[in-house]
């Protein structure tokens, strides 16, 4: 393939913007698909991803483009909207040149659409403004456009308006790319020098990596070596998608595709490594990638503690997929064995859950999740607590330091002033307020744990879906923290516990109780549901006595109707775990969270 007739580029936007709906078109215009092979959002290939209707992981597709007598090569990254994963947006961008730049013509910019042109800028890529949606009779893609330029500050010259759904642009966006982005540089003759993208576990193939070639060539039963994990394996099999998956002979400078090499252990896939021939090496690895930082962190058990070596077989794999999560060892008194995890947010933590009980067949139990706070104790020592549950006895702390971020939030002015309360509420401190147009720009330093759990639903629902939010972690600031211990029958249940603020203690601490009362279901004893700190009981509810006879329905006598339903109870029963003699669901730690503590 001469380089000369390549371009990679990436599609980039704020959620639900459309990037998905986009990239079908681009592969039906450009053929990739037959017909009736051609779904919505075809790349949305998970299961997850189909349920929710948004974009996990970043997917590549090489489309060909037949222009005069040229056939142009382009490599189409989609990747994902929502601020848990701007990871997998950041490794996409480093594999190519171009970027488009999607934005609802009938909405406007917002945080994501402001934090992925920044990601854009930042890879050195040339950049081509596209206003979508323009089919939508509340389009306004003027006023768009003077905000693209206003709040983003890109030129927008060679802007192009399309529709995702009617295929009204698309061309022009083709014609575009081949003439505005620039072709890969890359050098033929000299050693081979690919960077690791992406890998996942396929039933089939087994480890998969996806590459994008910098210099050289790639081909079956050349021996690599891969720099930062020091491993040599030969190339078994090279291929592209297009979007399904075809084989090919070779990947030159400039190419992105797949390989396999019978790679047994997972972990020699790091993400970001450099890729070069065993026996011609080259000099310098690339770059790589910077290391994202895990911002939530949980525990995982297995319901059947039996399947603790499936999970830990099952977190392997994953991770190959999901390079931004870790996972640890750890051993609950009450749980038994599992795994500590940490996450880029809330979001990620469910997908992630999500993933490993479908796609592995696991039943989990996850405690409640919890940001990182820094001890500083009276021996001097600084320790960092993941965890609720591995808090020292308090007066052996001095003090304790909590992590805050730096948040952007769009909003139409209308809503500016319910935004700014919620910001207060949650302690922020405002670092600036910049008005464009209707919309406004708050920047706000916040507290983490004021916001990881709840905030982005909280400023959907207050602004009618119109406001967006993004951030980054700032600093750590010296703060009151104390634990917040639930009792279940006057037993302390370590997995529903969490660190509070001391300002808002009681009021989560009453939430937390009658939030529990109504996840737990009723038992055939009454339970007392209690929240304490430092031993001091604050709050307390109780769930009355029932007897649950899930046959009574069925009066006369069709047994097996009953054996059914029993069966039914069985099951149930393996998604409880009992505490103080009490059957909690297990989802009640993640939900329990998710508390409207405003109101
Ligand atoms: P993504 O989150 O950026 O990948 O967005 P999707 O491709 O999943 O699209 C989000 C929603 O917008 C879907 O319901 C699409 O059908 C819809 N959509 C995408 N492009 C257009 C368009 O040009 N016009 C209209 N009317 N709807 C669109
Ligand atoms: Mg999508």
């Amino acid at each position: 393939m001469d380089i000369a007739l390549i371009r990679n580029f990436a599609i980039i936007a704020h959620i639900d913007h459309g990037k998905s709906t986009f990239a079908d078109r681009l592969i039906e215009y450009c053929g990739g698909l037959a017909e009736r092979e051609m779904q919505s959002q075809v790349l949305d290939s998970m299961e997850l991803e189909r349920e929710r209707g948004i974009t996990i992981k970043a997917q590549t597709v090489r489309l060909l483009y037949r222009k005069e007598s040229k056939v142009f090569c382009l490599n189409l990254i989609d990747t994902p909207g929502h601020v848990d994963f701007a990871y997998e947006v950041s490794r996409s961008l480093a594999a190519c040149e171009g970027s488009l730049l999607l934005v609802d013509s009938s909405q406007g910019v917002e945080a994501q659409t402001l934090a992925n042109a920044y990601l854009a800028v930042e890879n050195d890529h040339k950049i081509i403004p596209i206003l979508n949606k323009i089919d939508l009779p509340s389009s306004e893609p003027e006023r768009v456009q003077k905000e693209i330029e206003e709040v983003i500050g890109i030129d927008t010259q060679n802007i192009v308006l399309t529709s995702a759904k009617t295929g009204a642009g698309i061309k022009e966006v083709l014609d575009s790319i081949i003439n505005f982005l620039p072709n890969p540089e890359g050098d033929l003759q000299k050693p081979l020098k690919a960077l690791l993208v992406d890998s996942w576990y396929d039933e089939y193939l087994g480890v998969v990596v996806l590459v994008r070639v910098k210099d050289g060539i790639l081909r079956k039963g050349l021996k690599i070596y891969m720099m930062a994990s020091n491993a040599s394996y030969t190339i078994d099999s090279v291929g592209v998608f297009t979007p399904k998956k075809e084989m090919v002979e070779e990947l030159c400078a400039g190419e992105v595709g797949f390989i396999t090499a019978n790679i047994k252990k997972i972990p020699d896939c790091y993400i970001g490594d450099t890729i070069t021939e065993d026996k011609r090496r080259c000099n310098t690895a690339l770059p790589g990638f910077k290391k994202m930082q895990s911002v939530v962190f949980c525990s995982l058990f297995p319901a059947d503690s039996g399947d603790f070596e499936n999970l830990r077989d099952a977190l392997l794999k994953l991770s190959l997929n999901d390079s931004s999560f870790e996972y640890d060892v750890e051993n609950s008194v009450a749980l038994g064995h599992g795994f500590r995890c940490g996450f880029l947010g809330l979001l990620h933590l469910e997908i992630v859950q999500g993933r490993l009980e479908r796609e592995f067949d696991l039943d989990l139990i996850t405690t409640a999740p919890s940001v990182v706070y820094k001890m500083y104790m009276r021996n001097k020592e600084i320790i960092e607590l993941h965890s609720p549950a591995d808090m020292p006895d308090i007066m052996q702390i001095e003090f304790f330091e909590e992590p805050w971020v730096l948040a952007t939030i769009l909003v139409p002015g209308n809503y500016l002033g319910a935004i700014l309360n919620l910001c207060t509420e949650r302690r922020g401190e405002q670092v600036r307020l910049d008005h464009a147009g209707d919309r406004s720009m708050a920047v706000y330093k916040l507290p983490l744990a004021e916001i990881v759990f709840d905030f982005y639903d909280r400023i959907k629902s207050i602004s009618c879906g119109y406001a967006s939010f993004d951030w980054e972690l700032a600093d750590y600031l010296q703060a009151d923290i104390v634990k917040l211990s639930i009792l279940v029958n006057s037993e302390p249940v370590d997995a529903l516990s969490c660190m509070v603020h001391k300002s808002f203690a009681e009021q989560r601490g009453r939430a937390l109780c009658k939030r529990l009362k109504d996840l737990i279901p009723q038992q055939l004893y009454k339970v007392a549901i209690q929240a304490a700190i430092s031993g001091k009981i604050i709050a307390r509810e109780t769930i009355s006595a029932l007897r649950k006879d899930v046959t009574a329905k069925c009066y006369g006598g069709d047994i097996t109707r009953k054996k059914k339903l029993l069966e039914k109870q069985k099951k149930g029963k393996k998604r409880m775990r009992t505490f103080g003699n009490v059957n909690i669901p297990k989802n009640a730690f993640i939900d329990a969270l998710k508390i409207d503590y405003d109101k």
